[in-house]
C-alpha cells in the first residue's frame, strides 16, 4: 500500500496561495532588480485601504509610510537587503483614509546561485494592539518614575529627591567655590489649622502652599520639595545671601497675601509661615548635614521670635 501525501503537503501552488491569502499576516515579494512588487496579498486592502494593484514598486511602500519613520526604515531595510541579511522593521503605514497603522515587516532576502540578491519576500504584521500596550506600559513606567520622586499630595518633589538634589548642589558648590543657599519653611500652628478646618482642608492648604512656593522660586535651578509634614525646603544653587533673602521674603509674603483664613492662629488671622535661611560656600572640612542643621536652627529661632518671619545664619 502506498501512502499518498495528503494534499496539504504537496507542493501545490493553489494550496500555498490559499494559505498565504487567508493568514492574518500579509505576504509580499519584491523583485530586487526592478524594485517592483511581484506579489502582495489581497489582505493589504482590508488593512490599509489601498487597492492591491496600487502596490507597484518600493516607492509605493516608502511613500505610504509615516514621514518620521521613513528615512530610518528605508535606509535600514535597503542596507540590510544589500548585505543579504534577513531583518525586520516596525513603522507606521499610511491608510487610504489618512490614518496610520503600526506594521512589523519581517523580511527574508532570497539569493540567486551566485549569491546576489534576487528578491525580498516578507510578511507584514498588524502590530497596532501590541504598540498600544507598549505605549501604555511606557506611560505607566513614566508615572512610576514620577511617583518615586514626587510628593503625592502637593506634587512638588519629595524628601528623597531633596536628599539627592541637595547632595548634588553641595558638591557643585564645593567644587566651584560657589554660594549655595537653603530655605526651610514651616507652617505656623498647623496643628490648630487641622483642628479647626479638618484634615482634608489641611491637605488642600498644603497643596496651595506647595504651588505658591513653586511660583516663588523662579530660576531653573531653584528646587522646591516637601521636607515632611507641613515643612518645605527650597534649594538655591549659585545664590548668595542677599538674593536668597529676597526669595525667602517673597515666599513668606506670597503665603500671607493668599489670605488663607486661620482663625485659631495666635499670630495672625491668616495662614503664615516661619522661615529659616542659610547661605554657604562649602569647604572640604564642612559637612552638609551640619549646614542643614544650622538652617533648621534658624527656623526654630523664627518660631521663638514670634513666627511669620525669616531668620538667617550669619
Ligand atoms: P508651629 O507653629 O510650632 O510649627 O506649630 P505646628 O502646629 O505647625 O507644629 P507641629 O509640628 O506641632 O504640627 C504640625 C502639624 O502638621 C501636625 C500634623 O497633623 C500636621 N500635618 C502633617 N502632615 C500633614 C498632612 O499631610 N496633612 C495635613 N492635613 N496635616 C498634616
Ligand atoms: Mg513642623
Ligand atoms: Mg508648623
Amino acid at each position: 500500500m502506498t501512502h499518498e501525501l495528503p494534499g496539504l503537503m504537496t507542493p501545490d501552488s493553489a494550496v500555498y496561495k490559499t494559505l498565504l491569502e487567508s493568514t492574518k499576516a500579509i505576504p509580499w515579494k519584491i523583485d530586487w532588480k526592478t524594485m517592483q512588487f511581484a506579489y502582495i496579498g489581497p489582505q493589504i486592502e482590508a488593512l490599509l485601504g489601498w487597492s492591491r494593484d496600487s502596490w507597484l514598486s518600493v516607492e509605493d511602500w516608502a511613500t505610504r509610510m509615516h514621514p518620521e519613520d521613513r528615512d530610518r526604515v528605508v535606509n535600514f531595510c535597503v542596507s540590510q537587503s544589500e548585505s543579504g541579511i534577513d531583518h525586520e522593521a516596525d513603522y507606521r503605514a499610511l491608510t487610504a483614509s489618512g490614518d496610520y497603522v503600526w506594521i512589523r515587516d519581517v523580511v527574508h532576502v532570497v539569493r540567486d546561485d551566485e549569491g546576489g540578491v534576487e528578491a525580498l519576500i516578507g510578511f507584514m504584521f498588524d502590530i497596532g494592539e501590541r504598540k498600544k500596550t507598549e505605549n501604555e506600559l511606557i506611560a505607566l513606567q513614566k508615572k512610576l518614575e514620577e511617583y518615586s520622586f514626587k510628593d503625592g499630595l502637593t506634587g512638588v518633589a519629595n524628601r528623597r529627591m531633596f536628599d539627592t538634589v541637595m547632595e548634588e548642589s553641595w558638591s557643585h558648590a564645593l567644587r566651584h567655590r560657589r554660594p549655595l543657599s537653603l530655605i526651610i519653611l514651616d507652617i505656623d500652628y498647623f496643628k490648630q489649622y487641622n483642628d479647626v478646618y479638618g484634615h482634608l482642608q489641611g491637605d488642600e492648604c498644603l497643596k496651595t502652599v506647595g504651588a505658591l512656593l513653586s511660583s516663588a522660586a523662579t530660576r531653573a535651578s531653584d528646587f522646591v520639595a516637601r521636607f515632611g509634614g507641613e515643612e518645605f525646603v527650597i534649594v538655591l544653587p549659585e545664590t548668595d545671601q542677599a538674593a536668597a533673602e529676597k526669595v525667602a521674603e517673597r515666599c513668606r509674603q506670597l503665603i500671607f497675601k493668599e489670605q488663607i483664613p486661620h482663625e485659631a492662629s495666635p499670630v495672625s488671622q491668616v495662614l503664615t509661615v516661619s522661615v529659616g535661611l542659610g547661605t554657604t560656600i562649602p569647604g572640604r572640612e564642612d559637612d552638609l548635614q551640619a549646614f542643614i542643621g544650622s538652617v533648621d536652627s534658624q527656623l526654630y529661632l523664627a518660631k521663638g521670635n514670634g513666627r511669620n518671619r525669616v531668620m538667617r545664619t550669619g
